[in-house]
């Protein structure tokens, strides 16, 4: 739970800038939001154990809670800069459903997608963004940039932060410091 003066200033920003303030208020999460969180985390999960940073995501219909894709971060198996998990999962979702417009979608992904992916995330239109632990090197939602709330951009995006983030933090944390170890060996 955020503290009290957080909720304030999330509150107090709602107000002034309009309701799609990206806001890291995990309660706003339905059930089917978490429920999606949890598969993203065991693709993560997965994907640690290839040596890929620990990140997944899962796309789905907002409304039926439809899968229409999911993904690991595959940068190493694909020597792929792009290759970011929600990038994979929109992209086949878009191919999924013969339409690149994500309006209808929301997309969950472990971590705060980075510029490239909230990039993608305004130009696919995509109509909500569920994401776990925040990126404070490199996150472009609430972190670094607020891409997906910029209101020169022409699309905004409802916003939900901080869904079983302490799971998803403790994933990347186990992955870098197994790292370490292997490297100091
Ligand atoms: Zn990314």
């Amino acid at each position: 739970m955020p503290g009290l003066l957080t909720r304030l200033k999330m509150t107090l920003g709602r107000v002034l800038f309009g309701a799609t303030e990206p806001a890291l208020d995990p309660s706003a999460a339905t059930p089917t939001d978490i429920e999606m969180m949890r598969r993203a985390l065991s693709l993560a999960e997965s994907a640690a154990k290839e040596d890929e940073v620990p990140v997944g995501a899962v796309v789905y219909r907002t409304e039926t809670g439809e899968i229409l894709a999911q993904a690991s971060n595959r940068r190493e198996c694909d020597t792929d800069p792009s290759a970011h998990a929600e990038l994979i999962a929109m992209r086949s979702a878009a191919a999924q459903q013969g339409d690149w417009r994500l309006n209808d979608c929301t997309v969950v992904v472990t971590l705060e997608p980075c510029p490239m992916c909230a990039g993608l995330i305004v130009n696919a239109r995509v109509g909500r963004l569920v994401f776990g632990a925040s990126d404070p090197k490199a996150g472009a939602v609430v972190s670094l940039y607020e891409l997906c709330s910029d209101r020169r951009l022409n699309h905004r995006i409802e916003a939900i932060g901080g869904v079983l983030a302490a799971e998803s933090s403790e994933l990347l944390r186990e992955f870098f410091r197994s790292k370490r170890g292997k490297k100091s060996q």
